[in-house]
């Protein structure tokens, strides 16, 4: 019998990383053959595919974590102050799926939240995504009047137009807001967060904050829009209540597997393993970046308590003309805690090096169409084992949000695994 308390940490799913840590002397190597699924990544992607293989199908999986938290990038915890703080920036839930989010009801209860972002622009601050409002607001009112009648003469009202398709614009004035908008909203933010122009990246990056020809100052309009009532962690602390489920933190999936790109062998512990495979980790990584890697951005952020009520007018105060950070997110504003000071985070956008810390977290895959090509020579690859399976926002390359990698998964597990004896 061989003990692995020395080299695994394995222990109950807990969201204190103080708890996290503590091993359990008496996992067996015999144990680790009983595993039906191996999933990487305790984020959304592996925390749902995990709780849907568990409770449905009776199924061991064992899930392994680099990070000291199970999460992913939704990790929240209290600092000491008291104020519940995204770890890795804001987390606004948001859906217009009532499947996702009757599935994730059955977790939390949650707080009613409408997220509401000013931009900085001109000395003023306005409603982003840009809106009628903000027109309102930088134009003098008969030019704005104007506008506002020419937009909604062309476009309708209640209408989005994605900022590239508003500059494509014929008509004099309204070519002058949308260069307007360009130059003061979309063209610096974008350099900050992506380091080149609007429109070296997909389309579909600015497109997801377009000019609303509308009154509607919320950032989303979504059916479906709240906080986990108790936080995200506590969330995925649900998520992952089952016996069938069993977790190792701090541990890179390279360090107890392997993976063989050319015959599809896994390994744990080097025993053959022949169950299921789920993957939520970098696809290049995994393939050990055979192909060559994929580009992604990363962030730093700067948390700052301040000894007063509230710091800004809104959640989120973007900065799209000045400073190195893109916005400022104050997280009293989210949980709705009426504490004495506030806590704020700002995020400093730079590449993704990983070799490098403090730059070696990716957050964002870098969407155009060489990377896309590259993505998709690498999804061919792992096309190629029926017992493998790639999801998630690093394993896909896309910009999931969280209802889209909760859809995501819940179909994965429909088509893949629940047929499976
Ligand atoms: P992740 O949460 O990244 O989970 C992947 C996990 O795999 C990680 O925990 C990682 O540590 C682990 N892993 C990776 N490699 C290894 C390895 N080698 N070994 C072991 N483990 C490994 N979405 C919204 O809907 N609303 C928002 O407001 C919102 N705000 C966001 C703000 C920021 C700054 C960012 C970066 C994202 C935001 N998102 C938001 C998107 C949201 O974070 C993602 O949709 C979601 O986290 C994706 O889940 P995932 O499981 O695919 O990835
Ligand atoms: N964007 C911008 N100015 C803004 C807000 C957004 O230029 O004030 C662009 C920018 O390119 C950004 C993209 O729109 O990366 C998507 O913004 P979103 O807020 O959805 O980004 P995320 O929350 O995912 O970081």
């Amino acid at each position: 019998m061989i003990i692995l308390a020395s080299y695994a940490i394995i222990c109950p799913v807990n969201s204190n990383p103080e708890n996290a840590v503590v091993s359990s002397p008496s996992y067996t190597l015999i144990d680790f053959y009983m595993f039906d699924y191996i999933i990487i990544g305790a984020g959304f992607a592996g925390s749902v595919l995990a709780e849907r293989i568990s409770r449905e199908q009776d199924k061991r999986v064992l899930i392994i974590e680099k990070r000291n938290h199970i999460a992913g990038n939704c990790y929240d915890y209290y600092d000491e102050h008291g104020i519940l703080v995204h770890k890795y920036g804001p987390h606004l839930f948001h859906t217009s799926n009532a499947e996702v989010f009757n599935y994730l009801s059955q977790f939390t209860p949650w707080i009613n939240y409408q997220h509401k972002v000013l931009g900085h622009v001109d000395g003023q601050k306005v409603p982003i995504p840009f809106n009628l409002n903000s027109l309102d607001l930088l134009f003098p009112k008969s030019m704005a009047s104007s506008l506002e009648q020419k937009l909604i003469k062309k476009y309708g009202f209640d209408v989005k137009v994605p900022i590239l398709e508003l500059k494509k614009e014929n008509d004099s004035e309204l070519q002058y807001l949308a260069n307007f908008i360009y130059e003061k909203v979309f063209a610096n933010y974008t350099a900050k967060q992506w380091g080149c122009r609007p429109e070296d990246i997909a389309a579909e990056v600015t497109a997801r904050v377009p000019v609303f020809i509308s009154r509607d100052d919320r950032y989303f309009q979504d059916k479906y829009q709240a906080v986990p009532k108790y936080g995200y962690t506590k969330l995925f602390d649900k998520l992952l209540e089952h016996k069938n489920i069993k977790l190792m933190l701090n541990t890179d999936y390279k360090d107890i597997m392997s993976f063989d790109a050319k015959s599809g062998a896994i390994t744990l512990f080097n025993q053959p393993f022949s169950g299921q495979f789920i993957f939520t980790g970098l696809i290049d990584e995994l393939f050990d970046y055979q192909l060559g890697e994929l580009p992604y951005r990363s962030l730093q952020f700067q948390f700052e308590h301040l000894q007063q009520e509230f710091f800004q007018d809104a959640t989120t105060e973007n900065y799209p003309e000045d400073y190195d950070f893109t916005r400022i997110t104050e997280f009293k504003r989210i949980s709705h805690q009426t504490l004495q000071g506030t806590t704020i985070i700002k995020e400093y956008p730079q590449d993704y090096k990983r070799s490098i810390e403090g730059q070696n977290i990716p957050y964002y895959p870098v969407f155009n169409d060489k990377n896309t090509e590259l993505f998709n020579q690498y999804r061919a690859l792992s096309e190629k084992f029926s017992n493998i399976a790639l999801v998630g926002r690093l394993a896909e390359y896309r910009y999931y949000d969280m209802d889209d990698i909760i859809e995501r998964s819940l179909q994965v597990y429909k088509d893949r695994y629940s047929q499976l004896s």
